[in-house]
């Protein structure tokens, strides 16, 4: 049954699970909410207080689908759940998007079900959190130029995250589809920075900060395109095949990832990992760095690569986010099983 919420101030005993929507995900986990979940999340990782389940992502043999879930425990925010979902590439055409979650927390006391919660939206604003947090952690202070390769559905969410950690002066892009670049270009107008459509070489030749976004199967920028100095966040591998930069970019910089085992498994560093060219011990959870356990940049020349694979936890920690502030903003509807 479903009940209207009265607004009163709810725990989930006192009135069943709550169902946070879409819209209301996007109306309480603003761009801050997310950032400060995400960071904490990294930060419970590397000290062993929250870890991830394994994942499974199977093709389904139905629409083309690929579905899984991810899920895991964090004990410090004491979320426990799964977020379940895919990627279903027939959806542009009904008008939906194509990449379908939603995330189900459990009471980690009890085990019963707490809250049904959207995760389309969340997983944009998560994603963003990760590079925001790695260029808030990582970033030279005085970047002043944000190259972006990739202009899809996450690139938006990237840039306006992205634009808030340093006071940058300038956005230069390049996407294997130039048709998509206007998206970003409105973007920077709204936010009042100059935008330039570049070449890949002047992309990395221009910017302090990079980050890409793309679901390229193939490096898109080389090692000698990239000054010294510049950090990167590597979001858009997150799968085995997947790549977005050179090898050799890896092997020049210092790695910091998410998690570790997903980063040689599915995320940017799989390549330089099977290779030899890097070990996993070469690799530096960014919690380690938010925790004050590593020192992060050493130099103002130095290379920092982020390897954001995007774990469950972080889908865990919005989701959560989310379901207490529609639960304390009376946005939540109610259901009893
Ligand atoms: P999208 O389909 O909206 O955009 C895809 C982007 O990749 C566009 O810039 C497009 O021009 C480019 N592209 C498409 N095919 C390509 C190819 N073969 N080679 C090079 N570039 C290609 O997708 P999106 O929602 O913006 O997601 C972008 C990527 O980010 C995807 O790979 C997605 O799986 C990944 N992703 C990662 C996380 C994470 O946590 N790390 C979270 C969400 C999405």
């Amino acid at each position: 049954m479903v009940t209207p919420n009265d607004g009163a101030a709810v725990t989930t005993t006192d009135k069943g699970i709550s169902l946070v929507s879409e819209a209301v995900c996007e109306a309480v986990v603003g761009r801050p909410e997310a950032f400060t979940a995400v960071e904490n999340v990294f930060a419970a990782m590397a000290k062993g207080d929250a870890y991830n389940f394994p994942v499974v992502r199977e093709a389904i043999g139905h629409a083309d689908a690929l579905y899984g879930f991810k899920s895991g425990f964090d004990r410090a925010g004491m979320a426990l759940g799964v977020k379940s979902g895919g990627y279903w590439p027939g959806n542009v055409d009904k008008n939906l998007t194509n990449h379908q979650s939603t995330v189900i927390l459990f009471d980690p006391d009890t085990g019963k079900l707490r809250s049904l919660v959207g995760g389309n939206y969340l997983t944009a604003v998560r994603t963003a959190a990760s590079s925001a947090v790695s260029i808030a952690h990582l970033a030279r202070k005085d970047a002043k130029v944000l190259g972006m390769v990739g202009a899809g559905h996450q690139s938006t969410f990237q840039l306006r995250a992205a634009v808030e950690q340093r006071n940058f002066e300038k956005v230069v892009a390049w996407n294997p589809h130039p048709e998509y670049l206007p998206r970003l270009a409105e973007l920077c107008e709204e936010l009042g920075l100059p935008f330039e459509a570049v070449t890949r070489e002047q992309l990395g030749a221009q910017a302090d900060v990079i980050i890409t976004i793309t679901s390229a199967f193939e490096p898109l920028l080389m090692k000698d395109w990239i000054k010294p100095g510049t950090h990167i966040a590597c979001m858009g591998t997150d799968t085995k095949g997947k790549q977005e930069v050179d090898p050799e970019l890896l092997v020049a910089a210092t790695v910091f990832t998410d998690e570790v085992a997903q980063s040689v498994s599915i995320g940017e560093a799989q390549h330089a990992i099977e290779s030899g060219a890097i070990k996993a011990e070469d690799i530096i959870p960014v919690g380690a760095v938010i925790n004050g356990t590593h020192p992060g940049r050493r130099s103002d020349e130095e290379i920092t690569l982020f390897d954001g694979t995007g774990v469950g936890l972080q889908d865990l920690a919005v989701a959560q986010a989310a379901a207490v502030l529609a639960e304390e903003q009376g946005l939540a509807n109610f259901i009893s099983l």
